[in-house]
């Protein structure tokens, strides 16, 4: 098979296995002329960078159902649409989101740009991101690279250089497969075959379309690639969190800076998150009674061990650090999911009502 081969025999494939994902225009609807909607696209993009096909589904239809359009999440609250995108993490990606709707939505005329370069200028969408919205939303001949298609092209191609530093041999490969015709089908198609046939571990070649011009197969070695340089394992940081409340039910928070982890979220004042335990640091002079049992958290770079003091103070107390926000506006699904652990291990202990 010749490269254009190779994209035909997938397109084949693809035409009768294509996974049905909400956000996705399904074969034979795209043949009778169906378009993606792009804000669907961008939306499922956005959120896919840091999460599985599996995990996205609830989260994409819980924020189609409530922002149905790119001006309804513009026009949307920022508590809000941060609630809803608790547990996604990277709390930036959801800022960087509601900017990008703003601007598509209130300067752009409620397009999306449909080329690369041009998607690259909006927050949020990096290089990765541009290329599938351009090939999946407008059909593009751009080439969408992800853990998947790396592992595929390893194997097809059989490159032994281990990862990271495969990458760009890896990418180069696979734009040499993007066709012209159906890029963004193509583009799907690769990520699908990944996904479903070409896995991680034991990869079902007797389905695949490509089983013909497999190299790794050949040779017997398709489960061992992609090769990678062994990973670091991922340090442990410790932290203390003081979760204080007032005497008239009001909740001592702070937000937290907006570069950074969590960065412009609301949490509970907390010490520095070091390799080290941390000295006390409380937020507020009283009497912090420290609780047994401690948050548990990991982040991408590293987990976490919060361990928690809680607080009655005083109606006249002066915060060092922090300010409180009154019971009846307090919502703990307003915080980020590490910060909703602790209150949660909290509540019975200090009155959650
Ligand atoms: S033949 Fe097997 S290893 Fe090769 S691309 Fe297909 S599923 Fe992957």
């Amino acid at each position: 098979m010749r490269d254009g081969e190779l994209s035909a025999a997938l397109l084949d494939w693809y035409d009768r296995h294509a996974r049905e994902l909400p956000w996705r225009v399904a074969p034979a609807d795209g043949a009778a002329g169906k378009r993606p909607d792009p804000y669907a696209v961008w939306l499922s993009e956005v959120m896919l960078q840091q999460t599985t096909v599996a995990a996205v589904r609830d989260y994409f239809h819980r924020f189609t159902a409530r922002w149905p359009d790119i001006a309804a999440l513009a026009s949307a609250e920022d508590s809000a649409v941060m609630g809803e995108w608790a547990g996604l993490g990277y709390y930036a990606r959801a800022r960087n989101l509601l900017k990008c709707a703003r601007i598509v939505a209130f300067e752009m005329g409620g397009r999306f740009p449909g080329n690369r370069e041009a998607l690259m200028e909006l927050p949020g969408i990096g290089p990765y991101t541009a290329a599938a919205i351009a090939a999946i939303a407008f059909d593009r001949p751009e080439t969408v690279v992800d853990g998947n298609v790396e592992r595929v092209m390893a194997r097809l191609f059989a490159v032994e250089t281990p990862l990271p530093a495969a990458k760009p041999d890896l990418a180069a490969l696979a734009a040499r497969l993007t066709p012209l015709e159906r890029p963004g089908d193509h583009a799907q198609a690769v990520m699908d075959l990944g996904a479903t046939i070409c896995t991680p571990r034991s990869p079902a070649c007797g389905l695949c379309p490509w089983l013909s011009r497999c190299a790794a197969q050949a040779r017997g070695i398709a489960a061992d690639l992609p090769r990678r340089l062994p990973k670091k394992a991922k340090p442990t940081r410790h932290g203390i969190a003081y979760l204080g409340r007032r005497a008239d039910g009001a909740w001592l928070l702070e937000r937290r800076p907006e570069s950074g982890l969590l960065g412009g979220m609301l949490g509970w004042p907390s010490t520095d998150w070091a390799e080290t335990p941390p000295a006390e640091a409380p937020p507020a002079p009283g009497t912090w009674r420290p609780l047994e049992a401690e948050v548990r958290h990991t982040f991408t770079h590293f987990h976490l061990r919060l361990a928690l003091r809680i607080a009655h103070l005083p109606a006249d107390i002066a915060p060092e650090r922090g300010a409180f926000v009154e019971r009846h506006a307090f919502r703990p699904s307003d915080l980020p999911t590490v910060m909703r652990k602790a209150f949660d291990l909290a509540r019975g202990q200090i009155g959650a009502g």
